[in-house]
C-alpha cells in the first residue's frame, strides 16, 4: 500500500509567514500556535535570518496535501514512501 509523507525540499525558500502552522493548526482545531505539528523557528545566521521548519511525523495524520499547497515558496513536497524504496515497505 502507497504512504505518503510531507516532506521539506526546500528549507531555504521558507520565509516565516508561517501560513503552515496556521493550516495544520486549522485542520487540528486549534486556535494559536501553541502545540502545532509544525513549528517555525527563527534562526540568525552568519547571512541573516533563516528558518528552520520543524514537523512532527504526526502531521502525515492531516491533510498534507492542503499544507504543501498552502506554502508560498514550495518549501514542501508530498513523498511516496513505496517509490522511494522500490516498493519495499508495504
Ligand atoms: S508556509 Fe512555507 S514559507 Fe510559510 S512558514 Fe510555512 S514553510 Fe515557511
Amino acid at each position: 500500500m502507497s504512504k505518503v509523507v510531507l516532506k521539506v525540499k526546500f528549507p531555504g525558500n521558507c520565509n516565516g509567514c508561517e501560513l503552515c502552522v496556521m493550516e495544520v493548526q486549522k485542520q487540528a482545531g486549534k486556535i494559536g500556535l501553541d502545540g502545532s505539528l509544525i513549528r517555525i523557528l527563527r534562526e540568525n545566521d552568519s547571512g541573516g535570518l533563516s528558518f528552520v521548519v520543524d514537523m512532527d511525523p504526526k502531521v502525515n495524520e492531516v491533510d498534507i496535501e492542503k499544507i504543501a499547497k498552502i506554502c508560498p515558496t514550495g518549501v514542501f513536497e508530498i513523498q511516496d514512501l513505496v517509490e522511494e524504496n522500490n516498493g519495499l515497505l508495504e
